[in-house]
């Protein structure tokens, strides 16, 4: 389980290497994803709270990556934390994301990104539940949901 120093670690000293690398150029992207998707995933935009389609969805299955389908959360580390964004305590793997020190803004934030192709996902904060105590606020246009039908 991943927590706030590994975090902070991997911000400073580099990330994990990923299973596999998607790159693409700008008009590659706008090509394939919406207005919205695109300014948010590769402008490092921000969805308006509450406003995702993701955020009260609570159905079993994978988060992908809106832009190379990668799998970046399950459902069963999703929580409610009330801000409007989904929530989640840990990757889906160690690897699946990257994660970089965040000056905008006047703020020190540590923004986390799709390890495999540097989509702007969120930040990810150290006021969450335990035992992991960590907090990825994601935007929802950033993910689309794999619904798993058999799951037991
Ligand atoms: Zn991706």
């Amino acid at each position: 389980m991943l927590t706030w120093k590994e975090v902070i670690n991997f911000s400073v000293k580099g990330n994990p290497t990923p299973d596999k690398r998607v790159e693409k150029t700008e008009a590659e992207w706008r090509n394939i994803l919406t207005p919205e998707q695109f300014r948010i995933t590769r402008q490092k935009g921000t969805e308006r709270p509450h406003s995702g389609a993701l955020c009260a969805i609570h159905e079993a299955g994978k988060y992908n990556c809106v832009c190379c389908n990668t799998p970046l959360f399950g459902s069963s580390i999703k929580f409610e934390s009330g801000t409007g964004w989904p929530s989640f305590t840990q990757p889906i793997k160690p690897n699946a994301i990257k994660y970089e020190r965040d000056t905008a803004y006047g703020m020190v934030r540590v923004e986390v990104m799709c390890n495999t192709c540097d989509a702007h996902l969120g930040h990810v904060f150290p006021d969450g539940p335990e035992p992991s105590g960590l907090r990825y606020c994601i935007n929802s246009e950033s993910m689309i949901l794999e619904i798993e039908t058999d799951i037991k």
